[in-house]
């Protein structure tokens, strides 16, 4: 129905809005970025639209996004003519946020608007920015191939609710108008507007068009576009796919810019991997590691995946085939020129050159962290605080890179005793005893509990390091590591300790006495554990403790059980 009807926002959407507005003061301009990215978006998903039906192109296929404004109205307008909304997509999209854990993220909202405005750089700044800026926003657009009389008009003032009614509209796609703040008129100025665009959009694929200016007019007047004449326009931005071109072509703020684009994050990415692969394949990647986790990375239903291109023609968002689930934090784009132009996500799934690439794109990243891990210690720390949990996943997962993650993987040990997991494989084994064969860690519940153990006391009095394990996925972890530098890993809280090979002569002469010596004891705490216990033993492991519970070599670990309890198993 065309009657116009107002609704409110979800209640979401709202929080997002109510923070865009109140939040986001220290870099006002990028409002501009994120229109002309959906814009951008938009032109990519008619690309894709029209493969297989032509005729959404409507005799108009010259893709393109403009930049208005208008100085006395106070008004800055960004259209393209891509994909379009209709009535239903227009509330859903711009009404509601799909994403899903949406709701426990805005839960995690503190009221204080500096750590909430960082929090908004891990959910992705999109269309509400326009906020920042505006006290009114107004969306006209028509989606590809309907009729003119299926235009929709959008417009929203306030936060609580906005206003959608049906239009005529001929023009296909998206015209969204900005009216400025009384204090942001200054925005609707030409050489501000080309600048903003240059300086985050240079990168966008098609061209980013505004009116050309009339340089015969007097200085005041310049910044007007011509009178009198049929407006000209010309394109601000490189418009050419990023990845396509050389990497020495492209400098770091224009991979920023770009990464911004394709991951909807508002925050710089830490390092990105730009490579062009010929051959028996033929694609091109730029694959990123973000700044920070985000706030839906252990939520099963995330998007996760690359954007796909063929042949630069966008395929699709969140192409989940081509890196493994430990590796789900990975943002940037594929373009392939292998690839069917009609490939859909089922036949990703069955194609053998998806598996081929997915092994080689997994290797590029597991090398650019190793890159990263050498060259840049600190930087590799704070990837490890926000990422590392999830990398563990990736021995039992990726059996062929295990020993590529090993060497990723950062621990905490007797070495320091801190809660820091800063120590590698690597700088555990250069540390080892000569006699020693093992690498030997403890699991517990958390940190400290793990670095009491009394498990640990003999290890410490030999001097021999521990790795402190207290992180839920640990066990599990060690359960597939299996080995390091053909170190096996050995529980020290588990079956008979044999330092044997560490032991002197002496030291084993005095235990053989001491088990012997005990006979009867052992014998007395069997009786009275009986039933509890499988087995009783005199240990040589304490130095202080008199006694200690271990578990056998092959029942699961203590932290396992702990876990699976708490499951109700
Ligand atoms: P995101 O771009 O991360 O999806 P945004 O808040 O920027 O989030 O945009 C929300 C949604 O609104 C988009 O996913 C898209 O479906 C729709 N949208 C926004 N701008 C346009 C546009 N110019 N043309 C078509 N759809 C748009
Ligand atoms: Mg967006």
């Amino acid at each position: 129905e065309a009657k116009k009807e107002t609704r409110g926002f979800q209640t979401e959407a709202k929080q997002l809005l109510h923070l865009m507005i109140h939040s986001l003061y220290s870099n006002k301009e990028i409002f501009l970025r994120e229109l002309v990215s959906n814009a951008s978006d938009a032109v990519d998903k008619l690309r894709f639209e029209a493969l297989s039906n032509d005729s959404l192109f409507e005799n108009d296929s010259d893709l393109k996004v403009t930049v208005e404004f208008d100085k006395e109205a106070g008004t800055v307008t960004v259209s393209d003519n891509g994909i379009g909304m209709s009535r239903d997509e227009v509330i859903e999209n711009l009404g509601t946020i799909a994403k899903s854990g949406t709701s426990q993220f805005f839960q995690n909202l503190t009221g204080d608007q500096k750590k909430d405005a960082h929090l908004i750089g891990q959910f992705g700044v999109g269309f509400y920015s326009a906020f920042i800026v505006a006290k009114e926003v107004e969306v006209f657009t028509r989606r590809a191939g309907s009729a003119a009389s299926e235009g929709v008009h959008w417009t929203c003032t306030g936060e609580a609710e906005f206003t959608v009614e049906n239009i005529e509209r001929e023009q296909r796609g998206t015209t969204i108008v900005l009216h400025l703040k009384d204090d942001e008129k200054d925005f609707a100025d030409n050489w501000r507007l080309r600048s903003i665009i240059k300086k985050y959009s240079d990168h966008i694929s098609i061209p980013v068009t505004m009116q050309k200016v009339n340089y015969d007019v007097a200085d005041d007047e310049s910044d007007k576009p011509a009178k009198d004449a049929a407006p000209e326009y010309e394109t601000i931005n490189s418009a050419t796919a990023l990845w396509t071109r050389s990497r020495s072509d492209v400098s770091d703020d224009e991979y920023k810019e770009f990464y911004k684009h394709v991951s909807h994050d508002h925050a710089d990415p830490v390092v990105w991997s730009h490579n062009k692969v010929e051959g028996k394949l033929d694609y091109t990647s730029l694959l990123y590691v973000p700044a920070k986790a985000p706030f839906d990375m252990y939520n099963r239903d995330a998007a996760r995946g690359l954007k796909l291109y063929v042949q630069r023609t966008f395929i699709m968002d969140d192409a989940e085939q081509f890196l493994p689930l430990y590796l789900r934090f990975i943002k940037g784009v594929v373009d392939s020129n292998d690839l069917s132009l009609n490939v859909s996500r089922e036949i990703l799934q069955q194609d053998p050159n998806i598996d081929a690439m997915r092994s080689a794109l997994t290797k590029r990243v597991l090398d650019m962290l190793a890159k990263m891990a050498k060259s840049d210690a600190e930087k590799y720390a704070t990837f490890w605080k926000e990422f590392g949990q999830v990398l563990k996943e990736g021995p039992a997962e990726d059996f062929t890179n295990r020993e590529k993650i090993a060497k990723l993987l950062r621990f905490s040990t007797t070495h320091t005793d801190k809660p820091d997991q800063d120590q590698s494989l690597e700088d555990y084994v250069s540390r080892m005893k000569p006699e020693q064969k093992k690498i030997y860690y403890v699991a517990a519940d958390n940190f400290n509990t793990a670095k009491s153990s009394p498990h640990l006391e003999i290890f410490r009095k030999k001097g021999i390091e521990v790795l402190l394990l207290s992180d839920r996925i640990d066990e599990w972890l060690m359960g597939h590591l299996v080995d390091f530098d053909e170190k096996s890993f050995q529980d020290v809280g588990k079956g008979a300790l044999d330092l044997g090979e560490l032991d002197s002569e002496e030291e084993k002469k005095a235990q053989e006495e001491s088990a012997k010596a005990h006979a009867d004891l052992i014998e007395r705490v069997k009786k009275a554990l009986d039933g509890k216990v499988s087995e009783v033993r005199v240990t040589h492991r304490l130095t202080d403790s008199p006694a200690c519970l271990v578990v056998s070599e092959q029942d699961m670990g203590a932290q396992m059980r702990r876990l699976l309890e708490q499951a109700g198993q």
